[in-house]
């Protein structure tokens, strides 16, 4: 694995981490000494019962939760379909959702899931930013909503959404809230109760934890069906043996964003300003999407005027370079991402933004070797493109 890192400069820590060295070995020694299963109630059960009970207090101390307000589930995105479809099977009286328009496809579809099914949905619009538009929240929530869900920070801009505010408003009309906090849980300073949030989506795999595991917060005394029925695991509210040693790993990464959070945080800044100016200094004519205040730093979307990301990552590709395509493109469609169509870009502009992301992992060489290697394939693909940057004007 570090033979691996040395050749390839991963700048697509949004889309998941490299499992934190320490979190591999913690799963690695479960592995190999417990396979009880933690519904039982003989010793070697009841073994991985108490471990799954401390990384669920290791979960709950990372984000300000007490223990009995976290529930482990299979990823991100069921805790994300668990709290919406959860919610509405648990209010039959209320059938109106409200969600942000930039949501992960985790709650976006399942919104499109439920309207299909004949519940009502608005969709919040966002600025040119990416934050969201309170007024419309404020007029588009009714004594009929029964949830609203706004992510806490979006995983292609950076943007940080005002989610204390749309929870108050959510709040004030008999709302529940929820928040898909995968993208901040490790980035920001996660406190359950400042987000004045119902409920509360994490995953691992974004906090160099293992993929496969997510969790839930649930506030206490919040109405929530279970999205997954069979036996009581969980306090009976999702079944399923659990993913043990996933969920070690996972308690794992928690507690070392305790011991190491904070200086990610500033190393990570730091080298993304280093890239940030650096780009802007090297290549003539690009932008950046998102804000440049409330933002995740580690997040940066850039405008390439003119080209296509796809040729610019897979050139990237060559030189060991990972990055992502802002355009969710699908081999079988032309469609382009929702979040920057949602901040206004034109379709073919979007086209042309990739999204660099930063992790503990990062390093200066990683930023050095972008900086080497990415002004001269953008110089290579404007000659081919024959891209004039003088024309180039909104
Ligand atoms: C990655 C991600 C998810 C999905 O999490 P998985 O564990 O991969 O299912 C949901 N929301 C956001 C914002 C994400 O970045």
């Amino acid at each position: 694995m570090n033979e691996s890192r040395s050749r390839i400069h991963y700048f697509d820590n949004n889309a998941t981490t490299p499992l934190d060295p320490e979190v591999a070995a913690v799963m690695a020694e479960f592995l190999g000494r417990h396979f009880g299963n933690p519904s039982s109630l003989y010793p070697i059960g009841r073994e991985v019962k108490d471990l799954i009970d401390e990384a669920r207090q290791e979960v709950a101390s990372a984000v300000g939760a007490t223990r009995s307000e976290i529930v482990f589930t299979g990823s991100g995105t069921e805790s994300d379909n668990f709290a919406v479809l959860g919610v509405l099977d648990a209010h039959p009286d209320k059938k109106e959702i409200v969600v942000s328009s930039i949501e992960h496809p985790a709650v976006l579809e399942t919104a499109r899931y439920v309207e299909h099914k004949g519940y009502p949905v608005r969709y919040i619009p966002v600025n040119t930013e990416g934050v969201i538009d309170l007024d419309f929240l404020r007029d588009a929530v009714t004594a009929r909503t029964a949830l609203v869900s706004v992510m806490h920070v979006n995983n292609e801009l950076g943007t940080i959404e005002p989610v204390a505010e749309a929870a108050r408003i959510a709040h004030e009309h008999g709302a529940l809230f929820h928040t898909d906090a995968v993208q901040s849980f490790g980035k920001l300073d996660i406190k359950a109760g400042d987000l004045d949030a119902n409920l509360i989506s994490f995953s691992a795999h974004k906090i160099y934890g293992p993929k496969g595991v997510g969790a839930l917060f649930i506030r206490k005394g919040t109405d929530i069906r279970p999205f997954l029925h069979g036996g009581h695991q969980e306090r009976g509210l999702r079944a399923g043996t659990e993913n043990t040693a996933g969920i070690i790993g996972f308690g794992r990464a928690a507690r070392l964003l305790r011991s190491k959070g904070a200086e990610d945080k500033k190393r990570i800044d730091a080298l993304s300003d280093r890239l940030r100016e650096g780009l802007r200094e090297r290549i003539p004519k690009i932008r950046f999407n998102g804000p440049s205040e409330l933002r995740s730093k580690n997040t940066l979307n850039v405008v390439f005027p003119g080209l296509e990301a796809e040729a610019i990552l897979l050139a990237l590709a060559t030189k060991g370079i990972c990055v992502s395509t802002g355009s969710a493109c699908s081999e079988d469609s032309e469609e382009v991402s929702h979040v920057l169509t949602a901040i206004g870009l034109k379709p073919e502009i979007a086209r042309s933004c990739i999204r660099m992301s930063l992790g503990r992992f990062t390093t200066e060489e990683d930023v050095e070797a972008v900086l080497r290697e990415l002004p001269e394939i953008v110089d290579k693909l404007r000659e081919i493109s024959a891209f004039d940057p003088d024309e180039e004007e909104e």
